[in-house]
């Protein structure tokens, strides 16, 4: 049996563990976290990093960051995502309105979001699909225009880029995901990333129940007190110091993975070059980071069938993915689409993701190349 994931581990991982538990520094905002943001901090050259429970909670923050959100103002993001973007401005009272993507990334499609503002457009929260970043020139470039927070899901792209910058430092704020399922995991826990220094000292408070602690743990104030809203959102150290272990090996990761994805993309190049399924695209200017390796078949009932095959017959977990959120209840209800949606359903039904972990072998993909080869002989 090939497994669809492994969650990733680095050996260290015991021995920060343990020194968590012997030092008796379990709680949040320990050494190890301090060491997790400062790494993120150097690798992306975002202005801050501030380590939180999920990448949800991140997106949650990013929401109660952003000025004056009232209920009744809308957010333009994909369908062709996760919950959670959604949900942290549901949250909010806010109008998550989806805009279709584009076929070739799965990504927003950059050129349909302008049609979509309205007088009570606050956000634009881009999704970097599978770690490839999304055009956030010509993004930034529009929100800039219209006066737009942007706030990137940059849940899968830790370690990718765009011209240059970094997955999650473009945008207003930048949120990470270190669950079980993506490069580096802490279990459960993320990241907020804060381009503008002004941004930081509230985002404190907003993490910490609503209070000035963090000004208070550097020494800056000698009491601290509640001071605005907020909630928790700071992870226990004992999980920061699994993801320390991680981070160490990061490039060394990324590489393992790249190498998988790569090749996987030249064995299925024939099957691709003979119109039977569909590879992913990666445009230029974007630096994936092999988080995930996806096909597309003909359509929904071959791609159940090729799920079936692989699995049953073969021992290899394949899955699909989201299916989209404005068709979902709580979409329906408080959401709405934006234009045509000519992409985003008919390419979902298509898609399947084949396995891609940190420790997956080369001649692994190989069998799995193999035996989606022989499902279409
Ligand atoms: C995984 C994921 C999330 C949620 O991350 P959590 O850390 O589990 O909250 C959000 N968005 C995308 C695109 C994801 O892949």
């Amino acid at each position: 049996m090939i497994n669809f994931n492994v969650p990733p581990c680095a050996e260290k991982a015991y021995d920060y563990i343990r020194e968590c538990v012997k030092n008796q520094k379990i709680c949040g905002d320990g050494p190890f976290t301090k060491m997790c943001s400062r790494w993120i901090e150097e690798k992306t050259g975002t202005a801050k990093c501030l380590l939180t429970t999920s990448c949800t909670h991140a997106t949650e923050m990013a929401a109660l960051l952003l000025p004056d959100l009232e209920p009744g103002d809308e957010i333009i993001m994909p369908s062709f995502n996760f919950v959670s973007a959604a949900d942290a401005f549901v949250l909010r009272g806010a109008v998550p309105v989806f805009v279709d993507i584009r076929p070739d990334t799965m990504n927003i499609d950059e050129n349909l979001i302008e049609v979509a503002v309205t007088k009570r457009t606050k956000a634009i929260v881009p999704v970097h699909y599978a770690g490839v970043s999304c055009e956030m020139d010509a993004i930034m470039d529009i929100a800039r225009r219209h006066g737009l927070a942007v706030v990137e899901d940059a849940a899968q792209g830790v370690m990718a880029s765009y011209r240059g910058q970094a997955l999650g430092t473009m945008g207003d704020y930048g949120c990470f995901s270190f669950h079980e399922t993506k490069n580096y995991s802490m279990g459960e826990g993320g990241a907020l990333l804060i381009r503008d220094e002004s941004n930081v000292e509230r985002a404190e408070i907003i993490r910490e129940k609503g209070t000035n602690r963090s000004k208070y743990y550097r020494g800056q104030i000698d009491k601290y007190t509640w001071i605005d809203q907020g909630s928790s959102y700071l992870p226990s150290d004992m999980n920061a110091a699994y993801l320390y272990a991680q981070l160490e090996r990061a490039e060394e990761i990324n590489e393992a993975r790249l190498a998988c994805w790569n090749r996987y993309y030249g064995n299925l190049m024939s099957l691709a070059e003979s119109g039977r399924i569909e590879l992913p695209g990666v445009p230029e200017g974007c630096v994936h980071n092999a988080h995930m390796f996806y096909i597309k078949a003909a359509d929904l009932e071959e791609r159940t069938a090729l799920i079936d095959w692989l699995k049953e017959k073969n021992g290899i977990h394949a899955v699909f993915h989201y299916i989209p959120l404005h068709t979902a209840p709580a979409g329906k209800k408080f959401g709405r689409f934006h234009g045509e949606d000519q992409y985003t359903t008919r390419e979902s039904e298509r898609l399947l993701r084949l396995p891609m972990y940190f420790g997956l072998e080369l001649e692994q993909v190989d069998y799995i190349c193999d035996t989606v080869k022989r499902f279409y002989e």
